[in-house]
């Protein structure tokens, strides 16, 4: 993690992107969907895994990119992570209607 925060880190500084658009949240979010548009038409369209992969670096790219948007240092992303970790290694697993499974938190 540390490698590729640093590499964001620098990507970010190297196109002055401090105080700019591209540090703005919303901007940022727009990004994150086009993305995520290009992953799912890599998935539904039977793109080669390789392309898959790179579409979800794609977005791995912008979420640390989101954390040194935020100001968001290593120390605070793991803490976070980490917190994240035992809420959804506590989640239950259950089959849905569909017949699939799903592990979430399920209210009732
Ligand atoms: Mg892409």
């Amino acid at each position: 993690m540390e490698k590729y925060y640093q590499a964001i880190a620098d990507f970010h500084k190297k196109y002055k992107m401090k105080g700019t658009n591209n540090e703005d949240m919303t901007f940022r979010l727009n990004l994150l969907i086009e993305e995520l548009g290009e992953l799912a038409q890599a998935v539904t369209k039977g793109k080669l895994r390789k392309e898959v992969i790179e579409e979800n670096i794609d977005l791995l790219n912008l979420v640390i990119g989101n954390f040194v948007s935020l100001g968001a240092g290593l120390d605070e992303i793991d803490k976070a992570f980490w917190e994240k970790h035992e809420k959804i290694m506590n989640r239950k697993k259950k089959k849905l209607k569909s017949g699939k499974y799903r592990v979430s938190e399920f209210r009732k």
